[in-house]
């Protein structure tokens, strides 16, 4: 699959050619202003192959920002990063899922609201491989104005989507196993790791310097593949992400293995929803559930 920026870029909601010329009109603008030092964006990828994270700091590079429906990166990954973080303050291209990984950035105290001056692009689905993504089959964000975006760019018709999305489906059908079979499917889904870590390294609130899975005095987890380590690395990253995953399912996308990770990551999130009423990276003045206390709290998991 290859994109051009330069080619007719349209589906029957998004004109693709008009949200780049907005994006790098605003990156202009902002850079040339000086409220931003760099703009984070997506660029055309060598030999017009899918788009790639550019950096932008001069106003007179904006025309290196593309925008089409393969832009299915989350750039947010780079906030926390220390050499985009001695350039704030930044501009960032974000998706309405993108939006919410910032947003949960803010809430978790890794970057400054102020910090960030975020371009949320609405959106009706971004392809990998041909195919639309399964998270957008129900996403309730592709017009990213009922979250904290500083300037929205288009505006689509979305029909609300009440059919149940595949992974509702498939959750449904793992929340029929018994105990043991559901214990089954993710030891078969986690025996195939093969701990490269790709999962973390893409996630944007996987920001840790030191990494449970590499501490070595005293060693939590075994660094070798097997069954044993596999199950308890994968599960101890999902109970360190719950109440915080705003499920942009990058790590799904990077893990080579095909590891469920897609469905893990949901059915945390639905849990979180339907005990705490919780939706991570939605509204800045929320706490994850997870990182308060309250007398009040569903204490029904304990058991
Ligand atoms: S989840 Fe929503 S905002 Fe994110 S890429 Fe899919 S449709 Fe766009
Ligand atoms: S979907 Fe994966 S990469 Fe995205 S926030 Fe959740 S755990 Fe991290
Ligand atoms: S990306 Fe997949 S294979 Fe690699 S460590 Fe994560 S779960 Fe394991």
């Amino acid at each position: 699959m290859t994109t051009n920026s330069n080619q007719s870029n349209q589906n029957a909601n998004i004109n693709y050619n008009d949200l780049q010329s907005e994006i790098r009109h605003l990156a202009k603008d902002l850079l040339e202003s000086k409220k931003v030092r760099i703009v984070i964006g997506y660029g055309s990828g060598p030999l017009n192959s899918k788009p790639v994270p550019v950096f932008i700091t001069d106003a007179n590079d904006v025309d290196r920002l593309v925008y089409n429906e393969f832009c299915f990166n989350n750039l947010s990954i780079y906030l926390t990063k220390a050499e985009i973080k001695a350039k704030a303050p930044w501009a960032i291209v974000v998706k309405g899922c993108d939006a919410r990984s910032v947003i949960g950035l803010v809430v978790e105290n890794q970057i400054k609201r102020d910090d960030v001056f975020t371009i949320g692009v609405s959106c009706n689905g971004v392809k990998l491989e041909g195919n639309t993504l399964s998270k957008c089959d129900t996403c309730a964000v592709k017009n990213p104005s009922n979250i904290n975006v500083n300037k929205v760019i288009g505006n689509i018709k979305t029909a609300s989507s009440t059919s149940a999305s595949t992974l509702d489906k498939e959750l449904e059908q793992l929340n029929k196993m018994s105990a043991e079979e559901r214990f089954q499917f993710w030891k078969n889904e986690f025996d195939r790791c093969i701990r490269c870590y790709g999962c973390r390294q893409i996630c944007p609130h996987c920001f840790c310097n030191n990494c449970i899975a590499e501490k070595s005095a005293p060693q939590w987890i075994s660094t070798t593949p097997g069954s044993r380590g596999n199950f308890a690395w994968n599960a101890i990253r999902a109970f360190h992400l719950v109440g915080r995953c705003v499920e942009c399912m990058e790590c799904s996308r990077a893990c080579p293995m095909g590891i469920r990770l897609d469905l893990l990551n949901h059915y945390l999130a639905q849990e979180v929803r339907d005990s705490y009423n919780f939706v991570a990276g939605m509204d800045l003045e929320q706490k994850p559930p997870l990182t308060t206390y309250n007398l009040k709290d569903n204490q029904d998991f304990i058991k």
